[in-house]
């Protein structure tokens, strides 16, 4: 296929292709920027091949280092700088990879760097770099990689998934196909480059021919601003980020051009969807994970006031089948990627004889074949012989007032076998009588946590996921004290 990059900036050379402050880049502009970069690494020796570490933030220097490796055949590995320096040191261990490129933006403790036994680079560096202008390739096949990147570690380690040029471009059209495209799209991107709601959108963007709004980082101040003031068409949120924004959002509303937010990562509570349909904010609920991709199936702008809490259909050309009897969602197609990084062995056991993904999670259908995500397999609660899906219980309390996050994972019970345990944040001290009290309100009395802790901070993941295995640990320590 021919290199896209190359493809925009000869047939839109003049058409937006990036914001970011003040900072405009059309396609022809992009293309410079990415060539001076690549130029940068190949003077460092860099090859088809090597793996590059790349430390990004969401600034343009990491957009265009990211877009140069792929465009020397170089394998960009996208780290996550909320990581602590023994875990960056263990995945670019594991990674094999030969430099280590840092954003120049980010606060990190510089010396700490020297402890990854790893040549490392300020990004800058490369556009400093006196280098001849390379050819950038003309062609990419579908199956070469573009991205290595790793998933939230919301179960536990962080995997590396291995992405490939064809991965991108199926999700690409599926997304364009349900969505349709604006011919002057412009995705306002406030989520991290090393995660791949963050990345599709920058692949999204050269498939496309289509602009993209960079944030450096989510603030609800800023994205509010940014939806009044830019012409910003869509924007990519994970349920957190849609409650921040909804708690500021302002009188006056968005700018006319604005088509919706596209919801993803994670399951969101009923009565948020119900405050945007109010507010007549139009949100597609989508789907996915890394391993895909990005979103897999999608609700379209058409749809998704008529189906409030599902996730929509399998976007083209994805096929999707609940196994029998756990009524697990596996999923067949071109956006799934095939390996996991050095280790098929594991992604082989996360296929059927058949060829079908396992993704773990399980969901159902409604009868018009609207799908609804219940939750992981591995979280399921088994009290007393019922199931129990902890994402049941937490739509109910994070509509508690003053209950800003909210937990369950299922604890050891000699009587029943498990039960759910609750922990949450709040803006206030709460009670756990009337949370029970309220839980026996809303819930079968099986479902209401028997214990809940109160947390001043809840651990979570850089795409603000909350790590379960964490509250494990937590509720073992508590039980001993
Ligand atoms: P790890 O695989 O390391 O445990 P992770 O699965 O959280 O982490 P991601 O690839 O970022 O890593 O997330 C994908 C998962 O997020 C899905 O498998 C699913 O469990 C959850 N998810 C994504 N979208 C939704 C949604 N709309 N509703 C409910 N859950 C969702
Ligand atoms: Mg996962």
């Amino acid at each position: 296929m021919q290199n896209w990059l190359i493809k925009q900036a000869t047939t839109k050379p003049d058409k937006l292709a990036l914001i970011y402050q003040e900072q405009h880049f059309n396609f022809k502009e992009l293309f410079n920027k990415v060539r001076q970069a690549a130029s940068g690494l190949v003077a460092l020796k860099i090859e088809k091949n090597d793996r590059i570490a790349v430390l990004p933030s969401n600034t343009v220097n990491s957009y265009f280092v990211i877009l140069a490796l792929q465009q020397i055949g170089a394998l960009p590995v996208l780290l996550n700088y909320r990581l602590s320096w023994s875990e960056i040191s263990q995945q670019v261990k594991l990674a094999k990879v030969k430099l280590l490129l840092i954003d120049d933006d980010l606060q990190l403790n510089w010396s700490a760097t020297k402890l990854l036994k790893i040549t490392t680079l300020k990004l800058n560096q490369l556009f400093k770099v006196a280098a001849p202008k390379v050819t950038l390739k003309k062609e990419f096949a579908l199956n070469e990689v573009a991205s290595i990147m790793y998933t939230s570690g919301t179960t536990g380690q962080p995997r590396g998934v291995v992405q490939t040029f064809g991965n991108h471009f199926y999700s690409a059209i599926g997304s364009a196909f349900n969505l349709g495209l604006d011919p002057a799209e412009l995705w306002l991107c406030a989520l991290p480059l090393f995660h791949i709601s963050g990345l599709s959108i920058m692949m999204r963007s050269l498939i496309y021919g289509m602009g993209v709004l960079l944030l450096p980082h989510f603030s609800t101040v800023m994205v509010n601003k940014a939806l009044q003031t830019r012409p910003v068409t869509l924007m990519s949120v994970v349920p957190q980020m849609l409650q921040q924004l909804l708690r500021e959002f302002p009188a006056t509303g968005y700018q006319a051009r604005f088509r919706g937010f596209l919801l993803g990562g994670g399951p969101i509570d009923l009565a948020t969807l119900n405050q945007c349909r109010q507010l007549k904010l139009p949100v597609v609920q989508s789907y996915g994970m890394t391993e895909t991709c990005s979103q897999v199936v999608a609700l379209s702008f058409a749809d998704a006031p008529q189906h409030i809490g599902s996730v929509g259909q399998p976007l083209f050309p994805m096929q999707l089948r609940l196994s029998q009897p756990d009524a697990e969602i596996q999923l067949k197609g071109p956006n799934i990627v095939t390996t996991y990084l050095d280790d098929p062995g594991s992604f082989q056991r996360q296929m059927t004889a058949d060829g079908w993904f396992k993704t773990g999670d399980i969901g159902y259908f409604d009868q018009a074949g609207y799908l609804y995500v219940k939750g992981r397999k591995n979280e399921m609660i088994i009290s007393g012989g019922e199931n129990i899906f902890p994402q049941e219980i937490e739509k109910v309390y994070q509509n508690y007032g003053s209950i800003t996050e909210f937990a369950v994972i299922g604890v050891p019970d000699p009587q029943w076998g498990q039960v759910p345990c609750a922990f949450f944040t709040a803006n206030k001290r709460l009670n756990s009588k009337l949370l029970k009290a309220y839980g026996y309100q809303q819930l079968a009395h099986y479902k209401v946590p028997h214990y809940f802790y109160q947390l001043d901070q809840m651990p979570k993941t850089a795409s603000q996921k909350i790590i379960r295995p964490a509250l494990f640990k937590a509720f073992e320590k508590l039980k001993s004290c």
